[in-house]
């Protein structure tokens, strides 16, 4: 154990918060490794003292001067509008790199015991379709923006490796939805196999994210890191977390380039808070990463050993773990997690951590912006309650005098007009496809306005994007039917 003492901020949270964090706390106590603790609250309280964000000024000075928090589970308002406080810590740090370790763990029995699952999901946190951009196109059609970066992309694929290396594996799965998505799932993909060959020690492959899905079931153990976006991340953590005995026991941690934040998995619990009910092992497997990450490699695993012998022994488990009817208090499984430091359990072989190196990419915002944009067109989204060939006769018409004409509509992704047979059950929001007149021109904004203006003296628009060129090849996708 070193002799450091490190300074972390300890946000106890709510529900269950309180009695897991204050576990943990006493375990790594008598692990030997001096924390100073420094208390700062965010959550339930915060939110009822009228704090938006439900993340106070002192909270978030805390943690850009210690740069290191342990997190109990935030309760996230519902039914009165505010944005959850986690969502506002991941952002507000950037914190872009959620991981979660996912291990066979003694004692924890489920279908898939004694595959030996051990693997990692690195998801991208902050970007994707959580970056909350809904909006209503018309009263009964919703949108909402999957926006992914290359930077964004780069950064959690270039973390995914360095994982796998501090940890000493073999594979990087990158998982995609990019035979469907191709712009956005596909600049994941893209920028992995251009980041790839520069890690030429491990594996890499890119995998379908429902195949991915679909192997993570049948053959687990073939799996050792796994990079994806936000919300396929989101869904398959939950699966792997499933795979070894659920929620209560997963520990995560939030990672950015100057601020991590080390939390469990699972949520507040309110039902048994306060009860003496609470498990805390995945918190404390939490406190484990965190220890790994302030360099305190041997009192981790002395940690991570007792939790492996506690689970093992399983004489004193908690009700969620334990058999029916054998559950302990969390003040009994504490002590004997406590007893049982410095134990090592059977069939063991601790992995050979070194420090993550965590990507730092330049600040620019215009980062990986190398290619040349010219814009030739724009898709005017219309709210209409308009027949397909009734809407599309008129815009052509309407169009006509511009410099863009019609080139087609489409209703949810698949082109209606001009007509290509087949039955498409249309709703009242039309994407309709505008291009230069002449091929060869580029589209001004006083070309756009124009077309704007002759649609908008009949028709309702609601979005407007337009249609580049970057370097010369297409920067949108064509619609399901168009050629
Ligand atoms: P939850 O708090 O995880 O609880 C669901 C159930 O799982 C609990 O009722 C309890 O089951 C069991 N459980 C979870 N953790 C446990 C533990 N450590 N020890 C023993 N049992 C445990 O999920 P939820 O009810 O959906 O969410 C409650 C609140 O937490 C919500 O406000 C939600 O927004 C918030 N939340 C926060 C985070 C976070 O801060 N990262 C994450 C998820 C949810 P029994 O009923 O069988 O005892």
């Amino acid at each position: 154990m070193s002799n450091t003492t490190h300074t972390v901020t300890c946000i106890a949270g709510d529900g269950i918060g309180p009695d897991v964090v204050s576990a943990t706390q006493e375990v790594i106590k008598a692990a030997g490794v001096n924390i100073n603790w420094e208390n700062a609250e965010a959550g339930y309280k915060v939110f009822k003292a009228g704090v938006k964000s439900g993340v106070p000024e002192a909270t978030i000075d805390s943690l850009a001067k210690n740069k290191v928090a342990l997190k109990g589970p935030l309760e996230t308002p519902v039914g009165y509008g505010e944005k959850s406080a986690n969502v506002t810590l991941r952002k507000l740090f950037e914190l872009f790199g959620n991981t979660r370790p996912c291990v066979e763990l003694p004692g924890i029995q489920t279908p898939f015991t004694g595959k030996g699952i051990d693997l990692i999901v690195v998801r991208e946190n902050v970007e994707d379709l959580y970056a909350g951009i809904e909006h209503m196109q018309t009263p009964s059609v919703a949108q909402c923006l999957k926006l992914i970066s290359r930077k964004g992309c780069e950064k959690i694929i270039r973390l995914a490796y360095e994982i796998a290396r501090a940890e000493g594996r073999k594979k990087v799965h990158c998982a995609t939805k990019a035979n469907i998505m191709k712009l956005t799932e596909g600049m994941m993909k893209r920028v992995f196999e251009e980041i790839a060959p520069e890690y030429p020690d491990i594996e890499s492959q890119h995998i379908i994210i429902d195949n991915c899905a679909h192997q993570l079931v049948r053959v687990p153990e073939d799996f050792d890191v796994i990079v994806t976006t936000n919300m396929n991340g989101d869904i398959l953590s939950d699966l792997t977390s499933g795979l070894v005995g659920g929620l209560g026991i997963a520990p995560s941690a939030n990672m950015g380039a100057d601020v991590t934040m080390f939390e469990a998995v699972h949520g507040s619990a309110p039902d048994i808070a306060g009860k003496n009910l609470a498990n805390p092992t995945a918190m404390l497997l939490s406190a484990v990463m965190m220890l790994r990450h302030l360099g305190e490699f041997e009192a981790a695993q002395k940690i991570e050993q007792s939790v492996f012998v506690t689970l093992g022994e399983g004489t004193a488990l908690t009700g969620d773990i334990a058999p029916k009817g054998k559950g302990v208090g969390t003040d009994k499984y504490l002590q004997a997690l406590i007893n049982n430091l410095g134990k090592s359990p059977d069939n063991y072989t601790p992995r050979d951590y070194k420090p993550i190196k965590i990507p730092q990419l330049p600040e620019d915002p215009s980062y990986g912006s190398t290619k040349l944009q010219t814009f030739i067109g724009a898709d005017i989204f219309i709210a209409s309650p308009m027949d397909t060939k009734s809407l599309g006769d008129d815009l052509v018409a309407l169009s006509e005098k511009t410099p863009l004409k019609l080139k087609m509509i489409s209703n949810r992704g698949t082109k209606v007009y001009p007509a290509v047979g087949g039955k498409t059950d249309c709703v009242d929001q039309w994407r309709c496809r505008f291009m230069m007149r002449d091929e060869n021109a580029q589209m001004t904004d006083t070309d756009l306005m124009a077309l704007v203006s002759a649609c908008a003296t009949k028709h309702i628009w609601v979005h407007i994007e337009k249609l580049c060129l970057l370097d010369g090849e297409e920067g949108f996708t064509r619609a399901q039917g168009e050629d």
